[in-house]
Parts: structure tokens; C-alpha cells; sequence
């Protein structure tokens, strides 16, 4: 897996502040796309031990609130393969921080019912996931004052909820301690 950016102070792409990966390499082609450059698979640097390492160190300041996923495509095959190490290693350092990720891919129509039943990666990685923010960028629905998304189609989803009861829980951001 390569990646586009790592960004140490975050405070767009989740709740607080956040450690952010954005990692390269997407399918989706969504128009006026925020990041096209990242469409590319070999866009940006090979993601290794050593990124892995400085992620986890800047995740250490107790003002991190947690983890942020984008890309790019974090739910491409190849990514999925290259962020479960990461993701393994930053739930063991900082059990109480949170991960969200951000795909364009549709929760319940494709991630559950598809990648979790065909991709060997895909189950251990959402129990990792306390959100994701699913579905293309669509123009027409842009809107500029939504929280965490770009567009009025995306979810923002509790992972945990949905997968404990097997139907779509959005993230009750009231509720959230995260
Ligand atoms: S899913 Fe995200 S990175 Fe991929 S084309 Fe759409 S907006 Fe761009």
C-alpha cells in the first residue's frame, strides 16, 4: 500500500483531534473529487514499519482523540491489507481512542453483505472501526455545512452498533463520548 499524507493535528476528519492516514489508491472516481491525485495506487510512499511507528507515537498525546482513515480508498483490497497492521497495533496501544474511516463504499449494500463475506480482511477490520463515514461524493448533494462529509448521500455510521445488531445504527453524535 502507498500513501498521500499523514497529518498529525486533524480536527475536520472526526470527532477532536486526530492523527490522519491518507492512503492512495481509489476506484470510485467520484466528479470534483477532493483528492484526485490519490486515485492513483502508486501515488505518494511505500507505507511501512516506520509509518506505522511515527503514527502510533503521534497518537500518544492524551489530546488525540483517535485515528482517521481516508484516502483515496481505505476499503480497496489492497489498502484493507495494508491498514490491518496499523489498525491491530493502535487498538492494542490506545484501547480507549477511536478509528474512523471514511469510504465511498456503501455499508450496507456492498461492505457488509459483499467484502465481509468474500475478503479475508474486511471482518477483523471493521471490529476495529468505531465509524465509518460510507458513499461517493455526489456533487448535486454537496453541502458545505454538514459535519465530517462532504455530501448529504454519506452516513455517518456506529460500526460497533451495527455489526452487535445486525441492522445500520448512525453514530448518535449527542450520545458519543468519541
Ligand atoms: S471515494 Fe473519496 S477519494 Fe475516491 S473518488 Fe470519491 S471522493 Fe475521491
Amino acid at each position: 500500500m502507498n500513501y498521500a499524507d499523514i497529518k498529525s493535528y486533524d480536527v475536520a476528519n472526526g470527532t477532536g483531534v486526530r492523527v490522519s492516514l491518507f492512503v492512495s489508491g481509489c476506484t470510485h472516481h467520484c466528479k470534483n473529487c477532493f483528492n484526485q491525485e490519490t486515485w492513483d495506487f502508486s501515488y505518494g510512499k511505500p507505507f511501512t514499519e516506520k509509518e506505522i511507528d511515527f503514527i502510533i507515537e503521534a497518537c500518544k498525546p492524551s489530546y488525540i482523540s483517535g485515528l482517521s482513515l481516508l484516502g483515496g480508498e481505505p476499503m480497496e483490497y489492497v489498502n484493507q491489507m495494508g491498514l490491518l497492521p496499523l489498525v491491530r497495533r493502535f487498538k492494542e496501544a490506545y484501547p480507549d481512542k477511536t478509528i474512523w474511516c471514511y469510504t465511498g463504499y456503501d455499508f450496507t449494500e456492498y461492505i457488509l453483505p459483499k467484502m465481509c463475506k468474500e475478503w479475508e480482511f474486511t471482518p477483523e477490520l471493521l471490529s476495529y472501526f468505531d465509524i465509518m463515514v460510507d458513499g461517493k461524493f455526489i456533487e448535486e448533494e454537496k453541502d458545505l455545512n454538514l459535519k465530517f462529509r462532504g455530501s448529504r448521500n454519506q452516513r455517518i455510521i456506529d460500526v460497533q452498533k451495527s455489526l452487535a445488531t445486525g441492522q445500520l445504527v448512525l453514530w448518535d453524535e449527542k450520545g458519543a463520548f468519541f
